[in-house]
């Protein structure tokens, strides 16, 4: 038999390297648990980056996609399909969308945000150079659009040209972006909680502020939920605590719950001037499969009142990653909302990098975001005693 280095050294030696992987495979999951090939346990704090929500080896869940396995996994979008029909109708149903579009992943269904917007605009007056307002430190795929709106140089400049017309403003700084709009302006996209750039919640005054400048000029708020959307910040989309919608929203990750799906959605208003046939399409996207796990996945959010567990255990992760901010100096900050958190490192003191590394040695799952911050995005199953545990584990990695 193989041993799990054997295997990583043979991965190593064929898989393009664009990650730099902490050395273990992994075997299977049990609720918030992982093994991997040798049956070591892992405590999850990351969910496959806030994508297994529900659980792993959750049989509902699983006996859901067999079923669909059985029946018909593809039929294409040149036809209807039950999953994908009942699937369309609860996630718009829970954004408060009138449309949707199902994609494979997050990066495209920022793809579609982009071109919707543009679509709108170009509807609305027949021009060609329409800007769109990205947020600087924010993240949003890496395809060639969803990079463009990137606000991280490092990501973007190996690839230039980028997609044109995009701006950079600062988040939770309404300044910054009102001295970027101009008449050309079509939409302002960002992150309701910025997520890979370290856990940062917009301000409700500057949410509102775009809100406000988007109404007045007809511009379209496009919100990136697809980190913090799906129950994670306590609320099913995490615009809901500001009390506004957007005109746009895009969502992946958990709303499959680990089958390559996702979502931008609008309101009629905007599908009314966008997209019309021949303008997208995808060959996958919104499958029979991936739409009957979107709603399965809808129906246990609902059933097993899963925003409840986030709201509480959320608030007891809050506290508890409070006292570790009194108790090491090294740690710095603490930023977040429901169950996605972060912990700021001092990395001269205490290098986050490390703590992840020797965390994930000692059994614990945790990443990091930005260069300094540790993320905390469990399944949103987690309870109490799994946050005891996740905080003696981490602080015996320190
Ligand atoms: C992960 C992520 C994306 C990209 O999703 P992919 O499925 O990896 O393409 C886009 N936006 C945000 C906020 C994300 O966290």
């Amino acid at each position: 038999m193989k041993t799990m280095n054997g295997y990583i050294d043979e991965a190593e030696s064929v898989l393009l390297h664009t990650y730099n992987r902490f050395s273990v495979v992994f075997d299977h999951g049990r609720g918030v648990k992982l093994y991997d090939l040798d049956g070591k346990e892992y405590l999850d704090f990351c969910a496959g980056i806030a994508v297994f929500a529900l659980g792993y080896g959750n049989e509902e869940y699983n006996n859901a996609l067999k079923k669909q396995v059985d029946k018909l996994i593809h039929c294409s979008n040149l036809f209807y399909s039950v999953p994908a029909i009942e699937a369309a109708k609860g996630l718009t149903g829970a954004a408060g969308m009138d449309r949707v579009f199902f994609t494979n992943s997050g990066a495209e269904a920022i793809e579609g945000a982009i071109k919707s917007a543009r679509k709108y605009a170009f509807n609305r007056d027949g021009s060609t150079d329409h800007e769109i307002i990205a947020m600087n430190n924010s993240f949003h795929g890496r395809t060639m659009g969803a990079l463009s709106v990137t606000g991280n140089k490092k990501y973007r400049e190996p690839f230039y040209p980028m997609i044109g017309n995009i701006e950079y403003a600062d988040f939770n700084d309404l300044d910054s972006v009102k001295a970027r709009l101009n008449d050309k302006t079509c939409a302002i996209i960002l992150e309701t909680i910025q997520g890979e750039g370290g856990i940062y919640p917009a301000e409700p005054e500057f949410l509102h502020g775009i809100r406000e400048l988007c109404d007045e000029k007809d511009i379209l708020l496009i919100l990136d939920e697809i980190q913090c959307g799906m129950g994670r910040s306590g609320n099913m989309f995490a615009y809901e605590a500001y009390g506004i919608k957007p005109d746009i929203v895009t969502v992946a990750k958990a709303v499959g719950c680990g089958v390559p799906v996702g979502a931008f959605m609008m309101t009629q208003k905007v599908a009314d001037k966008s997209l019309i046939p021949g303008d997208h399409g995808t060959t996958y996207g919104g499958n029979p499969l991936v739409t009957a796990a979107v709603c399965e996945v809808l129906r246990q959010f609902k059933d097993r009142d899963i925003l409840s567990n986030v709201r509480e255990v959320g608030a007891y992760m809050y506290e508890k990653l409070d006292e570790l901010v009194c108790e090491y100096d090294f740690i710095t900050g603490h930023r977040g909302v429901g169950l996605i958190q972060g912990l700021v490192f001092d990395n001269e003191k205490m290098p986050a990098k490390d703590v992840c590394q020797r965390a994930v040695a000692n059994g614990l799952i945790v990443i990091t975001a930005g260069s300094d911050v540790i993320r905390f995005i469990p399944p949103l199953i987690i309870t109490k005693e799994d946050v005891d545990k996740m905080i003696v584990l981490l602080k015996k990695s320190f």
